[in-house]
């Protein structure tokens, strides 16, 4: 695939692109958007239309992926080491979608944080007769449904992705399609990178920090001053963007940066100065269950560890009905809605990857493409990925994920932050 000749067939339309937005600016765009491991991420485009953020991306990690960087599940080890299991990556095959964020003119926020708010909204959903709302069976994991393991409750998607990273990559939750914790499923690398095991892409469960630099999407030297020195006292960098609305950003490194006092809500988010509502990644205190994979099941639960949240925690803060001014849902079908995304005509904000030309833009007439911009294909498989197929179906009992949010958990781990992310992931 000739990813210039799909990034021309990017529609246009009349509308007039939204500047008002801080994350709508040339300026702010080259700021952040492919940022981190030496701008290696997939996205091609990114510009606003009049209501949204979009994403032109290959879908492909910023980094070079290393699967079998598997930590053991927390609690112990599997004695014949086969505990960890991950799938292989068959699915770098390039690709350009189309991702699309509702800027904050566009949404609205919930008032309060509650896990299930959003949940009559999910796709896939075919009502039956006398029914009002989505029956969701335990712990089925169908793309579009909310989280549901016969206990707790989250209206996150049980099989898809919150949102994308600043590299173009997806954000899936921090719960498994059962609603256990990635790590603790013993699913997730170093970077809380996951293949499920039919195959697909890597993606995201979890906080991409690594207190290495440049080994996952951020590290230490990401938090940089106005002069760009690093301080790790500024607030912490843009990671992503969630498809409700808000920027993702990466976790507290210091509890004298701004908003740390502002404890993070239960949808991982906050609001503080100039800062509309964000999520940021956070480090948790989890608690192992009995279906821990790194142990004999049952036998050594109740095992502390840290989890590492990817910002968007157990909700959506913005409503994702309604985002269209009207009553029609296109939450769940914005990022296939060729005009709804299309790049507003004579758009002077934006941001474009060397070499490539953005339909619309106002440089288009006279923009040329370079002549390096097929991308070969490592693998050319089926881009259909079967998402956490390692989850135990079977088990009856209680999957209660025990980790807890807010500030006072940060700053227990603050601390050892860097650390845990070496020595526990
Ligand atoms: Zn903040
Ligand atoms: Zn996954």
């Amino acid at each position: 695939m000739n990813i210039a000749t799909e990034l021309a067939k990017v529609k246009t339309q009349t509308c007039t692109q939204n500047t008002a937005d801080t994350k709508c600016t040339s300026a702010w765009l080259a700021a952040n958007i492919n940022v981190g491991r030496n701008g290696e991420g997939g996205v091609i485009a990114a510009y606003c239309t009049d209501r949204y953020l979009v994403l032109q991306t290959t879908m492909k990690p910023g980094w070079a992926t290393d699967m079998d960087d598997i930590s053991q599940a927390p609690g112990g080890t599997a004695s014949d080491g086969s505990a960890c299991v991950t799938g292989e990556i068959s699915s770098t095959m390039p690709r350009l979608e189309t991702q699309a964020f509702p800027l904050e003119s566009v949404y609205e926020l919930w008032s309060t944080d509650d896990d299930l708010q959003n949940k009559d909204y999910f796709d896939q959903c075919t009502l039956a007769s006398g029914e009002t709302e989505c029956a969701q069976a335990t712990g089925q994991g169908d793309a579009g449904r909310y989280f549901n393991d016969g206990t707790n409750s989250y209206a996150l998607p049980s099989d898809a992705g919150i949102g994308i990273s600043v590299t173009g990559q997806s954000i899936y939750p921090l719960y498994s399609n059962t609603l256990q914790i990635t790590l603790e499923s013993c699913e997730v690398d170093s970077c809380n990178e996951h293949v499920g095991q039919g195959g697909g892409q890597p993606h995201l469960h979890g906080d991409p920090f690594s207190a290495t630099a440049g080994k996952c999407l951020y590290s230490a030297e990401n938090y940089t001053d106005s002069s760009g020195n690093e301080d790790l006292t500024v607030h912490p960098p843009v990671i992503g963007f969630s498809y409700d609305g808000p920027l993702i950003y990466g976790r507290y490194l210091s509890n004298a940066a701004p908003g740390f006092s502002t404890g993070l809500d239960n949808c991982g988010g906050h609001t503080h100065g100039d800062y509309a509502y964000h999520y940021h990644s956070q480090i948790i205190q989890a608690t192992t269950t009995n279906g821990n994979k790194g142990i004999s099941k049952n036998s050594n639960t109740g095992k502390t560890y840290p989890a590492f949240v990817p910002g968007v925690f157990n909700c959506w803060k913005a409503k994702i009905y309604d985002l269209n001014g009207g009553s029609t849902n296109v939450f769940w079908t914005k990022n296939k809605d060729k005009d709804l995304t299309a790049v507003c005509d004579g758009s002077t904000n934006y941001w474009v990857k060397d070499g490539y030309c953005l339909p619309g833009a106002d440089n288009y007439d006279t923009c040329t493409t370079s002549a390096t911009q097929t991308t070969t294909a490592t693998t050319t498989t089926t881009t259909t990925t079967t998402d956490d197929t390692t989850d135990d179906t079977t088990d009856g009992t209680t999957d209660d994920t025990t980790g807890t949010s807010g500030a006072s958990s940060v700053v227990a781990s603050l601390a050892a932050a860097a650390a845990a992310a070496v020595v526990a992931m």
